[in-house]
C-alpha cells in the first residue's frame, strides 16, 4: 500500500525486516506462522533479542531503556513484527506498566523496575478484573488495610491472562470507601511470591491455559510499591487504557492472517481443484483485504495526527472495534478453509504444533475473546452513541 513512507521511515522499515529476518528464531516464526500463540518462553527470548538493539520498549524515552521511536516508526517496527510473524513485547510489561511507571512512578520504581520489563527479567501481569468488576470496573472490591509500612490485600482478581507464569502482578485494589466508587483505588504492584497468593487455573474455550483467577490472602505488600498517589489509581489505569493505542488495531495481525488464509487457500485441493479457484471464495478474500486496508488508513490518520487522538476520542472506539471485527471475520475464514481437518488436529507441543492447521479452529475460538478483553464491543459502542451520536 502507498502509504508514501518517508525516505527515513522507508529505510527504518529496511532496517527493522532485515534484523527480523536475521534474528527471529525459525522455530518461533514457523510456530506463529501456523497460528499460534506464542510461548511465554518464545516472548522472552525474542524480546531479549530485540531489547539487545534497543527495541522492546519502542515508545519508551532512551534514558530508561525504550527506543525513543516516534508514532510512525513505532507503527511500522509494530507492523513488521506482525508480518514477520514473531511475538511482540510484552504488552503488560511494556505498554501497560511500563508507560504507567514513567508517568507516575517514583525514581526508584522507574530505575529498578523499567531495565527489568525491558528484558523480561520480571513477567508482570494485570490484576483490574474481579468477579462483578469487568466493564464496570471502578466496583472492584478487593481491599489494601494500610498497617505501618505494609498495605494488607484481600480479595479476589479473575481473567487474569499469564497469571501462572507471572513474577508480579499489577493490582487495582480499594484503598478507601468513598461515595464515588473511582475514588480510594490504588495503583499497587505485588510480587506473586509474596504469601497468601493463590493463582487457579482458568481453561477457555480453546483448550488452553490462559487464564486464571488470582487470590490474596492477607498479602503483606511494602508502600513503596504504590504507584501514584494513595487513592488515585483510577487515574493510573485510566491512563494505561488510553496509553499506547498503536496496538489497538490489530492492523499487522489482520494482515497476517489474511495472508495465511490466501496461502491455504492456493495450497488446498478439493475434487482436484484449488480452493481460490472458486470465485466467491476469491471475492470474500479480496473484501477483506479491502476491509483491512481501509482499517489500516484510519489506523495511520489516527496515530499520525495528535488532534485527531485528543479531540477525537471515540476513534479508539472504532478502531477496536472494528479490529475485533476484522480479526474474527479472518480467523473465521481460516477454520472454514481448515475444514473438517482442521476439527481433528489440536495446537499441543510437538509434530501437532507445525501441522499448518493444527491452530486454525483453537485461535478461532480465542479471537471471539477480543470483542471482550479490553473493553467489549458493546461497551465501545456505547461510547460511539454518546461521543459521535450524542
Ligand atoms: C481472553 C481474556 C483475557 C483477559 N485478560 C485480562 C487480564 O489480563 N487482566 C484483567 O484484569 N482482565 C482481563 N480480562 C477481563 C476483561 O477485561 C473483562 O472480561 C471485560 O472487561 C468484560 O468484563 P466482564 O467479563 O466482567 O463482563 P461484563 O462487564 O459483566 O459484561 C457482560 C456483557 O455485558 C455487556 N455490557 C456490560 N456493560 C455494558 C453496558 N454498559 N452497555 C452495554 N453492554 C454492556 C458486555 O459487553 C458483555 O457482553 C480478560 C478477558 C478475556 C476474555
Amino acid at each position: 500500500m502507498d502509504l508514501r513512507l518517508t525516505p527515513t521511515q522507508a529505510a527504518f522499515r529496511e532496517e527493522v525486516r532485515a534484523f527480523i529476518e536475521e534474528r527471529l528464531p525459525a522455530d518461533i516464526r514457523e510456530r506463529m506462522r501456523r497460528g499460534h500463540a506464542p510461548r511465554p518462553q518464545d516472548t522472552v527470548r525474542w524480546q531479549r533479542i530485540l531489547n539487545e538493539r534497543g527495541w522492546a520498549a519502542p515508545h519508551w524515552p532512551k534514558e530508561f531503556g525504550g527506543a525513543g521511536l516516534d508514532t510512525a516508526r513505532r507503527l511500522i517496527l509494530l507492523e513488521e513484527l506482525y508480518r514477520a510473524p514473531a511475538p511482540l513485547p510484552l504488552g503488560f510489561n511494556i505498554n501497560l506498566l511500563g508507560t504507567v511507571l514513567l508517568r507516575y512512578g517514583t525514581e526508584e520504581q522507574k530505575t529498578f523496575f523499567c531495565p527489568r520489563l525491558a528484558n523480561v527479567d520480571l513477567w508482570f501481569c494485570q490484576g483490574f478484573s474481579e468477579p462483578g468488576a469487568g466493564s464496570d470496573l471502578a466496583s472492584l472490591r478487593t481491599r489494601a488495610v494500610r498497617q505501618g509500612e505494609h498495605y494488607v490485600v484481600d480479595g479476589q482478581k479473575i481473567w487474569t491472562t499469564s497469571a501462572h507464569v507471572a513474577d508480579w502482578i499489577f493490582a487495582l485494589v480499594r484503598t478507601s470507601q468513598e461515595s464515588r466508587k473511582q475514588d480510594g483505588i490504588s495503583f499497587l504492584l505485588i510480587d506473586m511470591k509474596s504469601p497468601g497468593v493463590t493463582v487457579r487455573p482458568i481453561v477457555s474455550i480453546d483448550g488452553e491455559h490462559h487464564l486464571n483467577e488470582v487470590f490474596f490472602d492477607n498479602v503483606k505488600v511494602p508502600v513503596t510499591n504504590l504507584v501514584g498517589d494513595e487513592g488515585k489509581g483510577w487515574e493510573c489505569a485510566k491512563y494505561l487504557l488510553n496509553a499506547e493505542r498503536s496496538y489497538i488495531a490489530s492492523v499487522g495481525l489482520c494482515w497476517e492472517r489474511l495472508e495465511y488464509a490466501r496461502h491455504l487457500a492456493t495450497t488446498t485441493t478439493q475434487a482436484g481443484k484449488r480452493l481460490i479457484d472458486d470465485p466467491k471464495l476469491a471475492a470474500e478474500l479480496a473484501v477483506l483485504g479491502a476491509e483491512i486496508r481501509a482499517h489500516e488508513l484510519t489506523n495511520w490518520r489516527f496515530l499520525s495526527d495528535p488532534d485527531i487522538a485528543r479531540n477525537k476520542p471515540a476513534y479508539a472506539s472504532v478502531l477496536k472495534l472494528k479490529g475485533s471485527e476484522l480479526l474474527q471475520e479472518t480467523t473465521t475464514l481460516l477454520a472454514r478453509l481448515s475444514g473438517t481437518t482442521g476439527l481433528e488436529r489440536r495446537p499441543a507441543e510437538g509434530d501437532d504444533a507445525l501441522h499448518p492447521l493444527a491452530a486454525t479452529v483453537p485461535r478461532y475460538f480465542f479471537y471471539r475473546a477480543m470483542s471482550i478483553y479490553g473493553g467489549s464491543s458493546e461497551v465501545q459502542k456505547d461510547i460511539l452513541a454518546k461521543t459521535v451520536l450524542g
